[in-house]
């Protein structure tokens, strides 16, 4: 395994890595602390917004290969945290991701997750580890809505039972630490009817929300405009609920969500 290239952006560093087999995979350090891993070769989940799924999944990363990536990293960025928020779905390769996360943990590092809870039976396991955060996408709150936007990521009642009856036996400390996310697509899910019902969702599990913005990185999908942004924030925040926003970092043209790719050029 080997880094490839480095391209840089005013505020994020985005990293191409080359596997033994060829196969590229790539991570971003941004916030000037926090270095996003990717977990596979690809991902089998297919959102059509994201172009990090674009081919499918080629394989899973090992363990050392998702180490190897901080390894080659850490004796020059000043790297406090980990993401596993890059290519891939965690949950989907979890052994190796779970191997990677204790390594992590014992060098003294605070490690999050962004998931979409998919397979439910991982996300169960993930919830009780010693994590700094569980962000979860949502994207919708209709079994219909979120099939078509996360199509192959199981059923959204599945996923809430598992965090209805987790939920229940994790203490107050960690479940403030778990938030579901929320990304504004404009005309596919940012109705007000949408977003009460999100916001009536996550009020009722108790958690907290992150409202998302897209990065347009597939024409088929827009960015919400800045005024209806604010107006969904304003909205959610009538629920009594923490919403967090968007970075600037996380809507970076290099590095931002979903615009990590396996065949960047
Ligand atoms: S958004 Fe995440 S889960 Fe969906 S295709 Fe992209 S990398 Fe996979």
């Amino acid at each position: 395994m080997k880094l490839l290239q480095e391209l840089r952006s005013s505020l994020n560093r985005l990293f191409v890595f080359e596997l033994s087999d060829h196969s590229r995979v790539e991570a971003v350090f941004y916030r000037g602390d926090t270095l996003c891993l990717s977990t596979q070769v690809g991902c089998a989940l297919g959102c059509p917004f994201c172009i990090s799924g674009a081919d499918g999944l080629r394989r899973n990363l090992s363990a050392e290969e998702i180490l190897g990536q901080y390894e080659l990293l850490r004796s020059a960025l000043p790297v406090r945290r980990i993401a596993f928020a890059g290519i891939g779905e965690p949950l989907m390769n979890w052994e190796q991701v779970e191997t990677a996360f204790w390594h992590f943990k014992k060098s003294g590092l605070g490690v999050s997750f962004y998931t979409t809870g998919y397979p439910t039976s991982k996300l169960r396991r993930l919830l009780q580890l010693p994590h700094r955060g569980v962000t979860i996408s949502l994207h919708a709150v209709s079994e219909k809505k979120r099939k078509a936007l996360l199509p192959h990521a199981g059923r959204l009642q599945d996923l809430l039972q598992a965090l209805r009856e987790t939920l229940k036996e994790l203490p107050k400390r960690k479940r403030k630490r778990i938030s579901l996310a929320y990304l504004l697509l404009k005309g596919v899910n940012d109705g007000e009817q949408d977003l009460r019902a999100f916001g009536e969702l996550v009020r009722e599990l108790g958690l907290s929300a992150t409202l998302l913005r897209y990065n347009p990185t597939v024409k088929t999908y827009q960015d919400v405009e800045e005024e209806e942004y604010e107006k969904a924030f304003l909205l959610l925040r009538s629920y009594g609920i923490r919403v967090t926003l968007s970075t600037r970092f996380r809507k970076d043209s290099l590095g931002g969500c979903g615009t990590l790719t396996i065949r960047r050029v």
